[in-house]
């Protein structure tokens, strides 16, 4: 005991640190001095908490993705083919993230899937199930037991656009006996309607007063462009943080193109339906071909409005030449997708903690945000990506799976899954030839080769339920994260770091251990209720 120091008086317990000539664990600058030789991704590190002095909620996760646009959340979707079309995109926007639509498809095609995005009015269905008056009872009983609903505009065509021309509700099939009966001896004709670019609310008083189920909006020409229905006034949901323009008040859309000659007419018909930033989507960005596309969209499309992504890029050096032939913004990220071989394969890349770190202070220096691209598997990831100076997050395994991803859902022993592959996956590169030189086989960089070399592969995840849950649990848990660390906001999280006040510290491999669940015989994990 007697070489024990005195116990201090514990008032002095702060005064006490000002001994100390630093904070607590390191700076992020010191974290990646201590990886120089070796690069470092999320699982190796950890920010030390800092003080609580405010709840949660009140955590701002406002964030710039371009110079240009900034969202209220730093959530973005993957330009895949098993992530990104336009429900994936809606619902990213309507809370607040952005979708960028992939471009595995015919220009056309994408094109469409954007203008839905711009076109879209929350409550307002844009694609109803559409019949002919030649249909019968039995199709409208099978889509009853196939969706739960069987409210059905009829048109000429039997698809949205036709002439109207009736209606099929519940009440007209219910005590039908013979279930071949076309629609046009069942349907309503004396119909309801409201005129295209009537407001949600006008649309609702409409149907209202009707007292009918649904509510047809046709245009001028009394053709079928969207449908309201009773049962969806009461989930109609506000959506507060909704990404949309300022000007035109539409969602933001976002949506990939490659740098070949036939992109600039795909762009040219993306710019068309309404985009507002678009991704050169390439797996290595830093390219004669992307420079040259990058000044070609600045040249062409000069006021700003459309705003250029460019990437991928994993060092300073591939960020300078995107920075300076004029990326508003810069996507990080090779090799650390979940379905992702090409470190495997080509031998470059870079752990993407240390490519998010290095490129993002770089680029803070121009004004240009950085978004963190790939290897996002949980909250915590989202937090480390922005703590190391990314100012968005995109994500493609941690959304697919969801409702509103493509593709159909299936079951794998006794598992709901669906379908994730990687753009670089050979099922990728083949599928969609329609495509042509633009889609998945560009970006990386195989469009003429006879033999395609595999950056990706093929998968599925787990069912995960709507982006419409699961997205507002990645903004609550972030915003406790943030809370954690002891910021109020992205913003003041970068300035922390910049600054050193947010601290870090490096993990061992069992320190990794030990900040898993460890030493159960079982358990459950359910991330969110
Ligand atoms: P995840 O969020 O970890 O699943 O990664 C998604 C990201 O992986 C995408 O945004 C792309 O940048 C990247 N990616 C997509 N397809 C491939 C591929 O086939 N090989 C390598 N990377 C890919």
């Amino acid at each position: 005991m007697a070489n024990c120091p005195p116990v201090l008086d514990f008032t002095t317990a702060k005064a006490e640190l000002s001994k100390y000539d630093r904070l607590d664990g390191v700076s992020a600058a010191e974290l990646m001095q201590t990886a120089q030789f070796g690069g470092l991704t999320y699982s190796d590190f950890l920010i030390l908490p800092g003080h609580i002095s405010f709840p949660a909620g009140q955590v701002q996760l406002d964030t710039p993705i371009t110079k240009r646009i900034t969202l209220k959340t730093p959530f973005m979707s993957s330009p895949m083919d098993t992530v990104t079309e336009s429900d994936m995109a809606i619902a990213m926007a309507l809370l607040g993230g952005i979708g960028v639509v992939h471009n595995n498809c015919t220009a056309e095609e994408q094109a469409e899937m954007v203008r839905k995005v711009k076109m879209f009015e929350n409550g307002f269905i844009p694609e109803p199930v559409v019949l002919t008056p030649q249909h019968r009872v039995a199709d409208v009983k099978d889509i009853k037991a196939e969706f739960g609903f069987c409210g059905i505009p009829i048109t000429d065509t039997g698809k949205l656009h036709g002439r109207l021309l009736g209606i099929v509700t519940a009440r007209d099939i219910q005590f039908l006996e013979d279930d071949s009966l076309p629609l046009e001896q069942v349907m309503t004709t004396d119909l309801v309607t409201a005129k295209a670019g009537v407001t949600l609310e006008e649309a609702n008083q409409i149907l209202r007063a009707s007292k009918k189920g649904k509510l047809p909006i046709v245009d001028a020409q009394g053709n079928l462009v969207s449908l309201l229905a009773r049962s969806d006034l009461l989930k109609n949901q506000s959506y507060p943080l909704a990404s949309k323009s300022v000007v035109s008040k539409q969602l933001l859309c976002a949506a990939a193109v490659g740098t070949r000659p036939d992109d600039k007419d795909r762009l040219a018909k993306l710019v068309q339906a309404g985009l507002d930033v678009v991704i050169l989507d390439s797996s290595q960005g830093d390219s004669v071909f992307q420079l040259e596309m990058i000044r070609f969209i600045k040249a062409t499309y000069p006021d700003d409005r459309l705003q250029v992504i460019a990437g991928n890029v994993v060092t300073r050096e591939q960020a300078a030449s995107l920075i300076e032939a004029g990326a508003d913004g810069v996507r990080v990220g090779m090799g650390s997708g979940s379905i992702c071989i090409t470190q495997e394969v080509m031998a470059v890349g870079r752990p993407q903690g240390t490519a998010v770190y290095q490129v993002a202070e770089f680029a803070a220096r121009f004004g240009v945000p950085v978004i963190a691209d790939g290897g996002i598997s949980n909250v915590g990831h989202i937090a480390k990506a922005l703590s190391l100076g990314a100012s968005a997050v995109m994500m493609g395994s941690l959304l697919a799976g969801t409702t509103e991803s493509p593709g159909a859902y299936f079951y794998h022993e006794g598992k709901r899954l669906k379908k994730y592959r990687g753009m670089g996956s050979i099922d990728a590169m083949e599928q969609n030839t329609k495509a042509g030189d633009s889609g998945s086989k560009a970006r990386y960089y195989s469009e003429s080769d006879t033999i395609k070399v595999a950056q990706g592969v093929t998968g599925a995840v787990l069912d995960k339920g709507s982006i419409r849950k699961f997205l507002p649990y990645l903004h609550l848990g972030l915003q406790h994260s943030l809370q954690d660390m002891g910021v109020l906001s992205v913003q003041k999280l970068h300035e922390g770091v910049n600054q050193g006040s947010v601290r870090f510290e490096k993990r061992s491999p069992a320190a990794q251990l030990e900040g898993g669940v460890h030493s159960l015989f079982q358990y459950e994990k359910r991330l969110f209720a």
